[in-house]
């Protein structure tokens, strides 16, 4: 096991590996933030569920020392959608210098950090258990905390940690829409009465209120991008090609329908629909070969693509998108108002969309309930967001054991 050692900028390496720019913070070379090094609690965090992997230090939950993320989307670009098997060789790969990076970044040495604190679930368990090794084996050589953390109370935290530092904390208590490329769940959350201590340390109790049944959203945007050939990661290029379509748009998809739970979601149908739509339309062919053929020479930007998308392309993706936010908009609006909900809290890559922040603001000044977002460098799959969720669960004394095993299907309850 090779220990990351800061001292040594020499050694920090590291292709893919990026900053990320969040709020309120110089980067890696600018002034850090001034602290109090006595009396705060630095956290490190690392995050390597899925397809990135993440290592940041916050200093009492709240202030970003340091955040690096190293994304794999070069490496799953090819197969559309992310490969369980290269993503854990890749997180193996990334795991030593990004870590290195965080604590260059932040200034700090290992030994000047207090806790370190990784995702145990839910995930990819081959990728979930390379982020929490390397934590559990950097708490146990330096004997400090090790604080497991849940990915989805991790998006959570990302919202609450940008808010307070603009300084205006979500009411609670809430309802929280977690969007990404695996998930698409609604949870009810609040500061429990009954455990005193976990809520005076900023503890948060969870309710699972609906999920999808299906397809998650960002994977419906990465599935309908591929059936396209608009390339990989789909949200981002459809986000941008959507807003191209203009008013005079004229598809569109009804709303979906599900039984029983109204806070489920479902978007294969939207996801189908899509597909025979291609089918039946033979003419659309032909530009869909234009733009395989441009993807493999690298042309991924939407100012390259769309010169080969006919108005019939954007108007599809339009009427997709369309449909999508609709659905979450009102779906989260419904259970912000069935349960009393004293604001909204929206997370994760699907966040990111320009369309969706527009509607969700727009309903919230319409109902009176104030919605929050993370930026959009937090929405997505980071470690800031565990090294801050970490510090409550720090403060109430939540520790791990040798035993800790990652969890794929880890519950948020
Ligand atoms: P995961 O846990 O799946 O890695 P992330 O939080 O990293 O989730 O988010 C990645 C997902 O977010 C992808 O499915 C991607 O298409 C989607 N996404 C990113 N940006 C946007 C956007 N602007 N609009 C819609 N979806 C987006
Ligand atoms: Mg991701």
């Amino acid at each position: 096991m090779v220990l990351p050692d800061a001292k040594n900028p020499a050694d920090l390496g590291g292709g893919c590996v990026r900053p990320v720019c969040y709020h309120n913070q110089e980067g890696p070379h600018g002034q850090s933030a001034p602290r109090d090094t006595a009396l705060s609690t630095r956290i490190l965090g690392i995050e390597s569920s899925c397809d990135e992997t993440a290592a940041a230090v916050v200093s009492d939950g709240s202030q970003i020392l340091s955040s690096i993320v190293a994304s794999q989307v070069v490496t799953h670009r090819k197969y559309g959608g992310v490969v369980p098997e290269l993503a854990s060789r890749e997180h193996l790969r990334q795991i030593v210098p990004v870590v290195r990076q965080a604590l260059a970044q932040a200034r700090l040495t290992l030994r000047e950090i207090d806790a370190f604190a990784a995702t145990r679930g839910p995930g990819l368990v081959g990728s979930l258990l390379v982020g929490l090794t390397y934590a559990k084996t950097l708490a146990f050589a330096l004997e400090k905390p090790l604080i497991p953390v849940n990915h989805l109370e991790g998006h959570v935290h990302a919202v609450f940690l940008e808010a307070r530092q603009k300084g205006c904390e979500p009411a609670l208590p809430a309802v929280c829409l977690i969007v990404s490329g695996g998930h698409t769940v609604l949870y009810w959350l609040e500061r429990p009465a009954h455990a005193a201590s976990a809520s005076a340390c900023g503890e948060l109790s969870y309710r699972c209120l609906g999920q999808t049944r299906d397809d998650a959203a960002g994977e419906a945007y990465d599935k309908v991008a591929k059936l396209l050939a608009l390339g990989y990661p789909g949200g981002p290029i459809i986000d941008q090609l959507a807003k191209q379509a203009g008013d005079g748009h004229v598809l569109s998809f009804g709303d979906t329908k599900i039984r029983g739970n109204p806070f489920d979601f479902s978007f294969s149908g939207i996801k189908t629909a899509v597909l025979y739509f291609v089918r039946e339309h033979a003419e659309l062919a032909p530009e869909i070969r234009a733009r395989q053929e441009a993807l493999a020479r690298g042309m991924r930007q939407a100012e390259q693509l769309k010169p080969l998308c006919s108005k019939m392309t954007l108007d599809l993706v339009r009427a997709f998108q369309d449909a999508v936010v609709r659905d979450l908009v009102e779906r989260t609006f419904a259970a912000g108002e069935e349960t009393g909900a004293a604001s909204i809290l929206v997370s994760g890559g699907v966040a990111a969309n320009s369309e969706l922040r527009r509607q969700f603001e727009h309903r919230a000044r319409e109902c009176g309930l104030e919605t929050f977002f993370p930026s959009r460098a937090l929405s997505t799959d980071n470690a800031a967001m565990i090294a801050a969720a970490a510090y409550p669960k720090f403060l109430a004394g939540i520790r791990a054991g040798d035993s800790l095993d990652a969890e794929a299907s880890l519950p948020l309850a």
